[in-house]
């Protein structure tokens, strides 16, 4: 099955093209525009473009489109990307502009250039969409829940992946086979003992999410990508109290309040150096306080979700990292680490040196716990879905 999994971002459309069968697959072309005002125009050129490489013969070869849209309204889930999904996206873009309208453009646009391939559409909050009441709603007003407000949670699509090859790498192919198919078949229970990890997706934007036998149970993020862990540039948690006192006190309107949050926070507005944990992290080696700060909170806070997890599972079989620090950044899953042998995650000092960008788990060969690192790759994962969706 040829699947073409497109990543639209508000100036950007990026593509790669993925032959997937049963055993899994490959990437066979990719692709991408910057500076793109035409949506239309860049789509039909990346289709002419195939076919001029001889990568297709003809755009009808394509079989299906993926998309990992972020978030719907009333609508998550891996599904048909039909005008139900549009109208989902453009109900919330006003909560994630960035990103809603220009896959709702997508997906008008490849339904007109690819009349005869499917659709699909892989939701950020899809893995969330069995968290519990509890965990899921927050303590507002039912006319506030009315309109949407409650925590959705993202990176869904990285936090499921995780779910499954962590099961495959413990041996719990049963707990595998569930993550799998758990959008085809939903939760599913286990006849023998739980399996529970905690799946740190660390990267410029982050977030913990705890699952059980395949199903996540909750995450860090909330209604927005704002939520959670201190962000590259975006704040995470913070008190709702707080926006009206510095609107009021440093005399901002919400715009501006807004911008600051989402664009001149997390990291770099604790350390004021950079957004990138690298620049962040020779800072701090160079002795700017601040900087050490920044690494310090987000320690701090990635900590504090995966005690919470801790409690919510009752206890843990595997801690997972991922993504551009999870992967890169001994030292950081070192800080993690620290002082967690009592709970039964026992780093060992050397593997977790060496790991870089591989998979590989850094525990100690008597750690009751696993500790993983499991290299994201978002584009294979949305494709893997696609297949099983339309297989
Ligand atoms: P991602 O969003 O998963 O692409 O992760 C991006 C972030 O990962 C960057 O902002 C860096 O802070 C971090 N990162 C990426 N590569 C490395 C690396 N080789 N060493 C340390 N950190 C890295």
């Amino acid at each position: 099955m040829l699947i073409l999994v497109a990543n639209l971002g508000s100036t950007s459309f990026k593509y790669r093209l993925f032959r997937m069968d049963e055993d899994g697959g490959e990437v066979v072309a990719k692709g991408g525009y910057e500076r793109v005002d035409d949506y239309a125009a860049v789509i039909d050129d990346a289709l002419a473009t195939l076919q001029r490489d001889g990568v297709i013969s003809s755009p009808a070869e394509i079989d299906a489109v993926g998309f990992k849209t972020v978030l719907g309204k009333n609508l998550s889930g891996c599904v048909i990307a039909d005008q139900a999904v549009i109208d989902a996206l453009e109900g919330f873009a006003a909560v994630a502009p960035a990103h809603n309208p220009p896959y709702a453009n997508g997906i008008r646009q490849f339904a007109k250039s690819l009349p005869k391939a499917e659709l699909v559409a892989l939701f950020e909050t899809a893995f969330y969409q069995w968290t519990s009441q509890a965990s899921a709603n927050y303590a507002i007003p039912k006319t506030w829940r009315d309109i949407g407000i409650r925590r959705y949670g993202f990176h869904g699509a990285s936090h499921k992946f995780v779910a499954e090859r962590s099961a495959e790498l413990c041996g719990r192919e049963d707990v595998a086979q569930i993550a799998r198919r758990l959008y085809l078949d939903g939760p599913q229970s286990v006849s023998g003992k739980p399996f529970r990890v905690i799946s740190c997706h660390l990267g410029g934007s982050s977030s913990v999410t705890g699952i059980l036998n395949g199903v996540a149970i909750g995450t860090s993020m909330g209604f927005s990508p704002q939520s959670g862990l201190p962000q590259n540039n975006r704040v995470g948690d913070l008190d709702s109290g707080a926006i009206p006192y510095a609107m009021r006190t440093l005399g901002i309107p919400l715009d501006e309040a807004e911008r600051q949050l989402t664009k001149e926070s997390g990291l770099l507005g604790l350390s004021g150096v950079s957004n990138d944990i690298r620049d962040v992290r020779q800072a701090a080696d160079s002795g700017n306080k601040d900087a050490q700060l920044a690494l310090d909170c987000l320690v701090h806070s990635i900590r504090h979700w995966i005690g919470a997890f801790m409690i919510e599972l009752g206890g843990i079989d595997a801690l997972v990292f991922t993504a551009g620090i999870g992967e890169n950044n001994p030292a950081l899953r070192a800080a993690v680490c620290q002082g967690l042998e009592g709970f039964g995650i026992c780093a060992d000092p050397a593997k977790n040196a060496a790991c870089r960008a591989t998979e590989c788990d850094i525990a100690s060969d008597d750690s009751p716990a696993a500790i993983l690192v499991i290299p994201a790759n978002e584009e294979l994962v949305l494709a893997r879905e696609v297949f099983r969706k339309l297989s």
